[in-house]
C-alpha cells in the first residue's frame, strides 16, 4: 500500500479496498473484475468509483493499463517492465519477466532510438489445453 500513498486520492474505505485488491494481484483484472470483487464488501460502491480510481492510478503511473485483451482493458499493479502471455480462449494473462533483445535494423526504426519494448504473446493456457482434450466445445477465437 506504500506506493499508493502519494497518488493524491483521498483514501476512503472503498478506495482502500480497491487498492488492497490490486496489491500484489497477478491476475491482470479488468475494471469489472475489480468492481465485482470489491462490491462484495461495499455493495453501495459504484462502478464509477472503481473506474475513476483506476484512471487516477494509471495517470500517476501506479498501475499499468494493458491492451493485450481486445475485449477489455486489463490492469496490472506491477509497473516494472515485463511482458505478457494471454490465453486466446479464457483470456488468462501471465507475466514474463525476461529481457528480450530484439535487434531492429536501422532502416526499420523510423529514426527512433529504441529504449524498451513490451511484447505480447498469444496462446492456449494449460487449463484450456486440458479442456480441449476432454472434447468440450470451444468458443471461437476473438483475435
Ligand atoms: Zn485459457
Ligand atoms: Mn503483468
Amino acid at each position: 500500500m506504500e506506493k499508493y500513498k502519494d497518488i493524491g486520492l483521498k483514501l476512503t474505505p472503498q478506495r482502500l479496498a480497491i487498492l488492497g485488491y490490486l496489491e500484489d494481484n497477478k491476475e491482470h483484472p479488468s475494471a469489472e473484475d475489480i468492481y465485482r470483487a470489491v462490491s462484495k464488501k461495499f455493495p453501495t460502491m459504484s462502478f464509477a468509483t472503481v473506474y475513476n480510481t483506476l484512471e487516477t492510478l494509471r495517470k500517476k503511473r501506479s498501475i499499468l493499463q494493458l491492451t493485450i485483451d481486445p475485449a477489455k482493458k486489463r490492469f496490472d499493479p506491477n509497473t516494472e517492465p515485463h511482458h505478457h502471455l494471454i490465453c486466446v480462449k479464457c483470456k488468462m494473462i501471465a507475466d514474463i519477466h525476461r529481457d528480450y533483445k530484439l535487434p531492429i535494423p536501422n532502416k526499420e526504426r523510423a529514426g527512433f532510438e529504441i529504449i524498451g519494448n513490451q511484447i505480447e504473446f498469444y496462446g492456449i493456457c494449460p487449463r484450456c489445453k486440458t479442456t480441449k482434450s476432454k472434447g468440450v466445445l470451444e468458443e471461437p477465437l476473438a483475435l
